[in-house]
Order: C-alpha cells, then sequence, then structure tokens
C-alpha cells in the first residue's frame, strides 16, 4: 500500500525504530534508515532490508542531537513523505541532581530533533498534497513516573508538537500524531532480563511479569512488529482523519 512513498525513519538501526522501517518496506515504502554513526553494518543492514522487501533502502548517517544534522539527514534523503521521529535516549536520576548535560541531550534528541526534521520535510509534503508525521513518544508522553524528568518533559512535548503540526496541516492531505509505546521488547530490554532475574532470585516469567511489566496490565510486552504495524496504519487510508493524536500501544497502562 505504500509503494512509491519514501520513508525516513530516525534512529533506526535497532530497536523499535529498525521495527518500524521493517514494517514500512514490508508494506512497499522506500526507506531511510538513520543513526549516528557510519559504520559498514550499519550500510549492510539497509542492504539486507533492501534484498528482504524488494524497495529501496539507504542509510544516512546523522547526529540527532544536532540541529543541522536533522536538517540534513531530510536534505540528504531527497525530502519525504513519511517521517517518523523515532531516535530517543533516557536517563534516570531524580530532579535535583539530574546532569544537565544529559537534560540537554535528551531534550535534543527526544525533542528538538522531531522538530527540525518537520520543518524541512513538511514543503515537500505539502507541494505532493500528502504526507505523514508520526513522532514515536511514550505512555511517558501522557503520564510521569520519579526519575525521569528529561524523558517525561521530552515526550510530552512531543505530543504538544504533533498536536500544533496537525492543526498547521490539517486541510492539507498531511496528518501528524504521537504513538505511546507503553514497554516494548527491543534488543536493549531483552538484555536487561538476565541480569534483573539475578537481583531478584526469579525465573523469566516472574521478573517479567512482577518487576518489568508492573504498570502495564497486560503483563506483556508490546513488539516492534506491533509498533511498525501501527505506523504502518497511520500511514493508510483508514487514518487519514486521524491527526493531532495519540494511540497507546501500552497494554492497558494509561488507562489505569
Ligand atoms: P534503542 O536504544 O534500541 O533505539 C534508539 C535508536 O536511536 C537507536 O537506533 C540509536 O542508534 C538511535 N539514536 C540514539 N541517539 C541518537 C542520535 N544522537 N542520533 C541518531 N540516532 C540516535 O531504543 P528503542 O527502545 O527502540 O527506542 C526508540 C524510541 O521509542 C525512543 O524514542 C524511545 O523513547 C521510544 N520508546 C521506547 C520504549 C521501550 O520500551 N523500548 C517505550 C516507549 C517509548
Amino acid at each position: 500500500i505504500l509503494k512509491g512513498k519514501r520513508a525516513v525513519i530516525t534512529g533506526s538501526n535497532s530497536g523499535i525504530g529498525l521495527g518500524i522501517a521493517e514494517e514500512l518496506a514490508k508494506a512497499g515504502a522506500d526507506v531511510v534508515i538513520n543513526s549516528f554513526t557510519d559504520r559498514d553494518e550499519d550500510h549492510a543492514l539497509a542492504a539486507r532490508l533492501a534484498a528482504d522487501y524488494g524497495v529501496t533502502v539507504r542509510y544516512i548517517a546523522a547526529d540527532m542531537s544536532k540541529g543541522d544534522d536533522c536538517r540534513a539527514l531530510i536534505e540528504k534523503a531527497g525530502g519525504c513523505d513519511i517521517l517518523v521521529n523515532n531516535a530517543g535516549i533516557q536517563h534516570v536520576a531524580p530532579v535535583d541532581e539530574f546532569p544537565v548535560d544529559k537534560w540537554n541531550a535528551i531534550i535534543a534528541i527526544n525533542l528538538n530533533s522531531a522538530f527540525h526534521t518537520t520543518a524541512v520535510a513538511l514543503p515537500g509534503m505539502r507541494a505532493k498534497g500528502w504526507g505523514r508525521v508520526v513522532n514515536i513518544a511514550s505512555a511517558h508522553g501522557l503520564t510521569a513516573s520519579p526519575f525521569k524528568s528529561a524523558y517525561i518533559a521530552a515526550k510530552h512535548g512531543v505530543v504538544g508538537l504533533s498536536k500544533t503540526v496537525a492543526l498547521e496541516t490539517a486541510g492539507q492531505g498531511i496528518t501528524c500524531n504521537a504513538v505511546c509505546p507503553g514497554y516494548v521488547l527491543t534488543p536493549l530490554v531483552e538484555a536487561q532480563i538476565p541480569d534483573q532475574m539475578k537481583v531478584h532470585n526469579m525465573d523469566r516469567e516472574t521478573v517479567i511479569r512482577d518487576v518489568m511489566l508492573q504498570r502495564q496490565p497486560s503483563r506483556q510486552f508490546a513488539t516492534v512488529e506491533q509498533m511498525g504495524g501501527t505506523v504502518v496504519f497511520l500511514c493508510s487510508p483508514a487514518a487519514d482523519q486521524i491527526t493531532g493524536t495519540t494511540i497507546s500501544v501500552d497494554g492497558g497502562w494509561t488507562a489505569l
């Protein structure tokens, strides 16, 4: 359904971003994947996706903590029909001890990057009369937890930015929404499971259910494929009138 569309996904050489890139490619979109590194394996990943799905895939290195790099990413891609702002980092500390450099990096990567990429991508979308901006926020874009002040401020900001862009593009064939995942099983999360099992002296299932997914009523992780599927849905004709809103993929977290 997305044949002929070009998608740019920020922070997409692993985890959720890669899952989104795979589902968009599966749906026929040409894809630009990105991270701040420029290694052989990053370009090999692009070649693997292209071979798997029969679409054009490019890897473009750009550091989403830098505004100029964010803008250059969209320019080097030649614009895009689908923009997925996914790059994100986390740091956990009480607000009165929060390292200033971590605060600035989180706001830059998790929030400011979406402003820069969107600003450059919109004119091309307007010219074509079609566009999709999907911002990967979080359950923490809608609710809070202690010790994650920068992340939660950034993710709430992403939800606000999404609504504003939706209003500025309404009626132009462009939609802008935020996806709000709960806990998603990515390689990083998977890697934490053995440590958590040791710390709590629990088996895998118990540590997942009672420790990691304590706030997720389904007691099941969301998957990167489900995140990708949600983005593909937002790019489908069924979602033409879905704009300026949030879609939670959180097993009931925000219903509590
Ligand atoms: P991840 O660490 O696996 O992926 C993050 C991606 O961003 C990687 O590809 C990384 O290379 C890239 N990245 C980091 N810094 C960058 C920079 N400066 N420039 C360019 N790329 C950069 O994490 P993930 O879990 O896949 O997270 C992806 C997004 O989903 C983030 O915005 C995160 O906040 C959000 N999210 C994740 C979860 C979860 O449970 N995993 C839950 C809610 C929201």
